[in-house]
């Protein structure tokens, strides 16, 4: 066991009641990271609230224990008392979206490399997949037995971090821990069929939509699509609906960068970034006040499409001319 793993372990074994939360807008690793978490403490006798800015989105609502998942303003929400809260997959405390009264004690668990270690103590590593990987390195130190409701949402956060095993995160360890999952109990078609087979025909017609607005620019290396509010409000869709939408631009062989524009409000947007290859987008994001990963990358931003349309293209043309460290190369540069 690795001496941050083993800190880990002995911090949750001091503690009796536990907060655990995330970032806004889950997806699949933050939601079955936390889920599987709250297995964990429920296995150990202590006990454990989880609490989201958002509801669980309704792809998500398969995982068992989804109804753990609790919003601010529910029953037994924010006014619970806990005596230590923990962060999963979360870089800093503004992208919970929530108002979090003071804890004595935090443990912070990311695989973010621009995570503010805004705890007592952070175990933070871009070597890996997800946050569930970690999190299953972790139920494994404390000999958790693997059942397939914890197993599931393991595999769960695995599975989309990884793009279903394609991006450039999926390593061999990610594969062995998929592979224990599958060897304990998990279904990887019936998870697969959940996440990505159960769409609306809204959804569908938002992905034409989208689809539709695509513009490349002149060298086609990069993709733009904009969803605007009353696309969303035609097909009465929310953000969370265009989920997986940003990706289908990369598929063209010439482009290596795909944006999605989603208009929250007037001037407002929610920008989100894929890359194949060099291109870094958690740099790109970070320079704008978001954040993200290597090849997957988002940010709000405020002001007009045309003028956050220019600074965003402005900003990857500079990185195509001049490439930047990957994140491994950051991390190395940065911490070791
Ligand atoms: P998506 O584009 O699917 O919303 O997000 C892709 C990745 O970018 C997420 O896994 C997350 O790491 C990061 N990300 C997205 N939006 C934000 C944001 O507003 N702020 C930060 N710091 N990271 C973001
Ligand atoms: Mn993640």
């Amino acid at each position: 066991m690795s001496d941050i793993i083993k800190e880990v372990v002995d911090w949750i074994k001091k503690h009796r009641s536990f907060l655990i939360t995330s970032h806004e807008a889950g997806d699949g690793d933050s939601i079955g990271s936390q889920i599987a978490m709250s297995f964990i403490l429920e296995k150990m006798q202590k006990s454990s609230l989880i609490l989201n800015k958002d509801p669980v989105p309704n792809t998500y609502k398969f995982l068992p224990g989804a109804e753990r998942i609790k919003i601010q303003g529910d029953e037994g929400g924010i006014g619970a008392e806990y005596e230590a809260a923990i962060f999963l997959d979360c870089g800093s405390l503004e992208r919970t979206g929530l108002s979090l009264p003071p804890v004595s004690s935090c443990l912070n668990i990311d695989h973010h490399l621009n995570n503010d270690r805004f705890c007592q103590l952070n175990w933070i590593d871009p070597y890996m997949s997800s946050t569930a990987e970690m999190v299953y390195l972790l139920a494994d130190a404390l000999s958790i037995p693997l059942e397939p409701a914890l197993g599931s949402n393991l595999y769960t956060g695995i599975l989309t971090d990884t793009g279903c095993f394609t991006y450039s995160n999926t390593t061999p360890r990610g594969l062995r821990i998929a592979a224990e999952l599958i060897e304990s109990g998990v279904d990887p078609s019936s998870i697969a069929n959940q996440v990505y087979g159960r769409k609306s025909v809204a959804q569908l017609l938002l992905l034409g939509a989208a689809l539709s607005s695509l513009t490349l620019t002149e060298d086609e290396r990069i993709a733009l699509i904009l969803l605007k509010e009353e696309v969303f409000k035609k097909y009465e869709t929310t953000q969370a609906d265009a989920e997986g939408v940003v990706n289908y631009p990369l598929t063209i062989d010439s482009v290596e960068v795909s944006v999605l524009f989603k208009e929250i409000s007037e001037d407002f947007f929610k920008v989100s970034f894929r890359s194949k290859g060099r291109v870094n987008v958690a740099a790109i994001a970070e320079s704008f006040g978001g954040g993200g990963h290597h090849n997957a990358a988002g940010v709000k931003m405020r002001g007009s499409y045309s003028l956050i349309r220019e600074q965003i293209l402005d900003s990857i043309c500079r990185q195509l001319a001049n490439p930047l460290l990957s994140d491994r190369e950051r991390y190395e540069n940065n911490f070791e």
